[in-house]
């Protein structure tokens, strides 16, 4: 049998090698960096910022494989995407926060997953979900490509900065919302500040309030975290605005003030989830 090679996937490979060495390639470097020019998530970034985010992103590709299914090809321009949005969470943490998981996988579109389980009487349960992301503990991250593509447009959601948040969450064991936190934070103060909204906001959607916050938040504390995560990354003035308490805990966790640095958002312009529910992300 004889292999073919286009010239295009000669130079995948040779892109490919280049990553397994020490050196991200400097190609790869500049086509990062004119990515991040082009996505409003990024906006405001000194270029230092955008650098350092760059070659953050650079170091994920080089020691995380990513994979797409059902046929679909990953281009260079397909991994910086999401690359990029990956480092964003981690800008100021370094690569040890990604350690927890080695593969990101990609789907063409939305994906189906059946999950089974037993309610307290012992009986069995078995449901199909639409998502478009998950985060296992100890990975793969998983994604539907279009919703990784149009995640960075800054309309207040984006399934990678959630999947991300939740895997920063489960560096310390299964999500549950309270991630290991750095030196000098208080842990007791994150609890109660962490609890105290989320149950205020679980009141809120049961009561029928319809607001910003994507109502998938009031799913567990773990989701909470991650749509949270998400909110302060894209929509940052509401969360100062309407969490004050937490928008300074995800500062510290974070360590950025993205408020300081993206245009304000208009509440009207905010992604809403559908109607039936389809398509939400799930750790
Ligand atoms: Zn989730």
């Amino acid at each position: 049998m004889t292999d073919a090679i286009t010239g295009q996937e000669f130079m995948l490979k040779d892109w490919m090698r280049s990553l397994l060495g020490k050196r991200i390639p400097p190609a790869l470097l500049s086509r990062l960096r004119a990515e991040a020019g082009a996505m409003p998530l990024l906006r405001g970034l000194s270029t230092e910022e955008t650098d350092r985010l760059a070659r953050l992103a650079g170091e994920l590709l080089r020691a995380k494989a990513v994979t797409g299914l059902e046929d679909m090809e990953v281009d260079d321009a397909m991994r910086c995407r999401l690359a990029l949005q990956m480092a964003l969470p981690g800008m100021n943490l370094g690569m040890r926060a990604y350690d927890n998981w080695r593969e990101a996988v990609l789907y063409p579109a939305p994906f189906v997953v059946r999950s089974r389980w037993q309610d307290g009487m012992g009986l069995s349960h078995e449901a199909e979900q639409v998502l478009i992301g998950q985060a296992h503990y100890q990975g793969p991250l998983v994604f539907s490509w279009p919703d990784v593509n149009e995640s960075p447009l800054l309309d207040g959601w984006n399934v990678v900065i959630h999947e991300v948040a939740h895997q920063f969450d489960m560096l310390d064991g299964p999500a549950n919302g309270a991630p290991p936190l750095h030196k000098g934070m208080d842990r007791k103060l994150w609890s109660q500040q962490w609890n105290h909204a989320y149950r205020q906001f679980c009141r809120e959607v049961d009561h029928g309030a319809e607001g910003w916050l994507d109502p998938y938040a009031s799913e567990n504390p773990a989701e909470f975290f991650a749509v949270l995560s998400e909110a302060f990354f894209e929509i940052p003035h509401l969360v100062a605005r309407d969490y004050p308490e937490l928008y300074r805990q995800l500062t510290l966790f974070y360590r950025q003030n993205p408020a300081a640095r993206l245009p304000l958002v208009a509440e009207e312009t905010i992604w809403t989830p559908p109607p039936d529910g389809a398509a939400l992300p799930a750790p």
